[in-house]
């Protein structure tokens, strides 16, 4: 059995997960996001404490924990964006006290992008793919790399961060510090923001989300469907660079912005057909997620099972071959 965690801006859940990929138990608790370091912890640590209580944990043998980022996995750390109260958290370290933690066992940590990566290729729709860009569309854009049938998450856990992948020089200065990054464009935020500009209101009165300018670009409002197209075409620019550099097989998108279906994946396809041009980048596949609600946590379970050395997970998220 696996263990995994996966902590969000607005969630802390937590799953044992069997070696084929398939959540057993779960348990979950709102992310108290605005409170101190030691809150957002005990509200972990209620998480594996409910783990702890199944029968199933007896079993344990891995733990993995995915995390919104940055992560610095050689540290062991979280900064999440969105949990102010966590700067260089040694969250690693803490699960690993925990008194349910089996002496011995040290949890790995992922980045919550790279785990979404990890999960797709192992159950999802990049299963047995060999070189794969997995994109999450969210309030932010994230990313992972699968090369050479391995998951690819750099020396400190973020390798594939493709919302800061610059597509235009002379854009907007994103929060980061650099100009023109993917996110600023292809959010759901920048969706959203974008529509508001050109003179879009959302049509019930209410806050204006991406959710809302898709009800709208379904309708046929121009403005709508110039931000899904603007979203799409920043999309397409990250994707056929990444295509060019690294040959990809297959490109997996998922999180919230890409439940808007055809609707951001048709311009990304019209788009992509003008940027990726060389032989070996044309027609790679772009296809939606497959596992939407729990691939942070099957994520961070492969995470486990590859430190350490378990299973066909193992072999994903380490590049080691199963003997
Ligand atoms: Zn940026």
């Amino acid at each position: 059995m696996y263990g995994a965690l996966d902590i969000g801006g607005t969630k802390i859940a937590g799953a044992l997960v069997d070696a084929e990929g398939r959540v057993v138990v779960r348990s979950q608790r709102p992310t108290p996001a605005r409170e101190s370091a030691d809150v957002l912890m005990a509200a972990v640590t209620s998480v594996v404490d409910d783990l702890a209580a199944y029968p199933e944990w007896a079993s344990l043998s891995c733990l993995g924990i995915g995390s919104a980022g940055p992560v610095d996995t050689v540290a062991g750390t979280v900064s999440p964006v969105n949990i102010p109260a966590w700067r260089a958290f040694p969250l690693v370290e803490q699960v690993r006290r925990h008194p349910a933690v089996p002496r011995g066992m040290k949890p790995a940590l992922i980045g919550d992008a790279v785990a979404m990566t990890a999960a797709e290729h192992w159950t999802g729709a990049a299963k047995g793919v060999a070189n794969a860009l997995c994109m999450v569309v969210s309030t932010g854009v994230g990313g992972g790399l699968i090369l050479g049938g391995s998951v690819h998450a750099g020396t400190t856990g973020n390798a594939g961060h493709i919302g800061h992948i610059t597509v235009d020089q002379n854009g907007p200065v994103c929060p980061c510090g650099a100009r023109g990054c993917v996110e600023r464009y292809a959010s759901g935020t920048a969706i959203a923001a974008h529509a508001l500009e050109s003179g879009w209101a959302p049509p019930g009165g209410g806050p204006a989300t991406a959710r809302e300018v898709e009800i709208s670009a379904r309708g046929g409002d121009p403005r709508a469907l110039a931000a899904f197209d603007r979203a799409g075409r920043a999309l397409a620019a990250a994707i056929a660079a990444t295509s060019a550099l690294v040959e990809l097989d297959l490109v997996v998108v998922g999180g919230g912005v890409s439940q808007a279906g055809e609707m951001l994946f048709a311009p990304l396809r019209h788009h992509l057909k003008s940027y990726a041009v060389l032989d070996f980048t044309r027609d790679v596949p772009v296809v939606p997620a497959e596992l939407a609600l729990d691939a942070g946590l099957i994520g961070a379970a492969a995470a486990g099972a590859a430190a350490t050395g378990l299973s066909r997970a193992g072999a994903y998220a380490t590049g080691r071959t199963s003997a």
